[in-house]
């Protein structure tokens, strides 16, 4: 279990997954100590029916590979039961290339998938999560959730090994997946090792011109509009707001912009990582972002230095 809010609930059933992700802390290697199924099952039901009455309608329900464990069914009826009208279920997608599955669980209440995608081709997506078949099973998935109009959220985090392919991934999901939501994320970091960090994320002096390219070609597709949030901008305000304003020095000024970092869920992100702590080095103190902007994660300092930031004086 994670968080309780007053419109959105999170369980987390930390199973085991298939997948076997270069950042990813629990992999295969996954075993959920302490509480058996049985017990397990019933703290999250009761957990679900205290969220719906204190109103809560909105449930995501996530941990690895939630379509492995043996609970997710039961608690999609009392899901359903207790009212919930909007259900989020996170998962690798891989499962869903049975459009049985994918049918079920629609019918169990289910309303939105999110999904993570790392390149537009098997190489590159598979160098990420280390898993033979996981890009092919995927794509077969996108195809039968593109068929029953599901909602679908696809997101993609920037790493070294992908970094060149995002503004190809970013007109392939346009292209081939039009009516889903796709954005690229920054890196959450999860174990402070150096060594670990560097190997995966390139530094954003690196990534700039790639996800430049892919903003480019986003926006070009999608254009910023009043009053909509799409998920590519509100993902793009993972990162550093320094990279943001070279990429686009007009967006952070929009009210899209705006909008997005005043919501409650946004600004909380990243409260559930342990790693993810965030500092404001030397240059921040004379930057004209540094109210707004949550910093960068101390990691990603530690491993690049300050250099790597793109600091923005607040006279500039
Ligand atoms: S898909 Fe998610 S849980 Fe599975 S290995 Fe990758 S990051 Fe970890
Ligand atoms: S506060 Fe620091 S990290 Fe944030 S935009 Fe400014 S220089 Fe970049």
């Amino acid at each position: 279990m994670t968080t309780a809010q007053a419109q959105k609930t999170a369980i987390s059933l930390e199973t085991t997954c298939e997948n076997d992700c270069i950042f990813c802390r629990d992999a295969r290697s996954l075993q959920r100590k302490g509480s058996s199924p049985a017990s397990l099952l019933a703290a999250l039901k009761d957990w679900i029916r205290q969220a719906a009455d204190r109103g809560v309608r909105e449930l995501e329900i996530g941990g690895s590979e939630p379509l492995n464990g043996p609970l997710l069914f039961a608690l999609l009826d009392v899901a359903k039961q207790q009212g919930m009208k909007d259900i989020t279920l996170i998962t690798t997608g891989r499962k869903l290339k049975s459009m049985r599955l994918l049918r079920r669980l629609c019918s169990q209440g289910v309303t939105c998938f999110r999904i993570p995608i790392y390149g537009s081709k098997k190489r590159i997506h598979e160098a990420v999560t280390r898993t033979p078949g996981s890009f092919r099973d995927l794509i077969h998935a996108l195809e039968n959730l593109k068929r029953v109009e599901a909602t679908t959220y696809l997101r993609c985090l920037a790493l070294r090994c992908n970094q060149g392919d995002l503004s190809n991934l970013t007109r392939t999901v346009l292209k081939k997946f039009p009516q889903m939501h796709f954005g690229i994320a920054d890196l959450k970091p999860t174990s402070e090792s150096l060594i670990f960090y560097r190997n995966i994320f390139p530094g954003y002096r690196s990534l700039f011109p790639h996800l430049k390219k892919a903003y480019q070609c986003f926006k070009a597709a999608r254009p910023l509009t009043p009053g909509f949030i799409d998920y590519f901008f509100s993902a793009l305000l993972s990162f550093p707001f320094c990279l943001i304003d070279r990429i686009d020095p007009r967006f952070l000024k929009t009210q899209t912009a705006k909008k997005i970092l005043r919501d409650k869920d946004f600004r909380d992100s990243d409260s559930s990582y342990s790693y993810a702590r965030r500092c404001r080095p030397a240059p921040c103190r004379g930057c004209r972002y540094r109210d707004a902007c949550p910093g960068l994660y101390t990691v990603s300092y530690l491993a690049y230095g300050e250099g790597d930031l793109f600091t923005h004086p607040k006279n500039g």
